[in-house]
């Protein structure tokens, strides 16, 4: 950038509003895409309080920022400061990503997003039975995902009936798939007619490393495809124990990686490389 006409000091502006935020090992990745890529933004990670959510977005508004994620505990609150909902977004009654499309700003979720296009790189969710574990935020976001991917039925598990039965009923409404609710009893089996297998639990999930679902491991086989949405570890116990019957696996770190690689299409227009993002966070989060 030698010449005059070309320097410009002035990034567009992404980032996080979420409390906790110390944690979020996101803005490594994202920034590491747009170094990568030399996309002329930041991705700045900001810690927000529940009451200071509006205040935080009316900031991003007059600094003309482009766009920026949301997480716990704003997912839901921070739809009443957005013009518009995407699809899916409006389905699952969640934001996590908010993008500026002229003067408005429109919510998107790329939680079951990601989700799906990691999916997609072992197997086409196209008329396939699904078993999805959770019935929580997560769940949803993939539950609903699924279904638009194609997936023809879907079974959710969960230990909480009324979360369960409630998630089942939003797919058989909102959605083209057939939805079921299963109680989560002791030792599960899973049905053999099962393709995917998804765990959108919070069981696994670090520091809890060695916490298991509770599930007869012996009905996994190998001609399902079993996926984890815990990201840390990425190896986690069920995903061991499925790989070890020879199923084909999908970790949580792809689907966060993933959903970094879709916020970014929407902020900049660029696709960026996947493996970039997933290789600086396994180094930052030392996996
Ligand atoms: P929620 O708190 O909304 O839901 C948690 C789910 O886990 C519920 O279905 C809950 O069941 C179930 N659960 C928790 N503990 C147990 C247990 N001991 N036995 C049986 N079921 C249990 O969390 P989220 O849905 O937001 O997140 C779930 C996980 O997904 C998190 O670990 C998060 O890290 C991961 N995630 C990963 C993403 C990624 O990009 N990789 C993106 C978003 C989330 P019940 O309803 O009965 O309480």
């Amino acid at each position: 950038m030698n010449k005059k006409d070309e320097v410009n000091f002035l990034p567009r502006l992404t980032g996080s509003f979420a409390m906790p935020a110390a944690e979020n090992p996101t803005v490594a990745m994202m920034e590491a895409a747009f170094q990568y890529h030399e996309l002329h933004y930041r991705y700045i990670n900001c810690e927000v309080t529940p009451e200071n959510l509006e205040a935080a977005v009316k900031g991003a508004k007059a600094m003309g920022w482009t766009g920026f994620n949301c997480s716990i505990p704003h997912k839901v609150n921070v739809i009443q400061y957005l013009d518009e909902l995407g699809e899916s977004a409006r389905i699952i009654g969640a934001v996590n990503t908010i993008v500026r499309r002229g003067n408005d700003w429109i919510g998107e979720n790329t939680d079951g997003k990601g989700f799906v296009q990691a999916m997609r790189t072992v197997t086409d969710p196209a008329g396939k039975s699904v078993l999805i574990f959770g019935a929580g935020g997560a769940a949803r976001a993939v539950a609903v995902e699924m279904a638009f991917a194609g997936a023809a039925n879907i079974d959710i598990v969960n230990r909480g009936h009324e979360r369960g039965e409630e998630l089942a009923g939003l797919i058989n409404e909102k959605t083209g798939a057939t939805a079921s609710y299963s109680p989560w009893t002791h030792n599960f089996q899973i049905r053999p007619e099962t393709d995917i297998v998804i765990n959108a639990t919070s069981i696994g999930l670090y520091p809890n490393v060695d916490q298991q679902l509770d599930i007869d491991f012996n009905t996994l086989n190998d001609g399902m495809v079993v996926a984890d949405g815990i990201h840390n570890p990425p190896q986690t116990h069920f995903l061991r124990e499925a790989k070890s019957r020879g199923c084909s696996t999908v970790d949580g770190l792809q689907m966060l990686v993933n959903q970094g690689v879709i916020g970014i299409k929407y902020w900049t227009g660029t696709d960026v490389d996947p493996e970039v993002m997933r290789k600086e966070l396994a180094a930052v989060l030392n996996l």
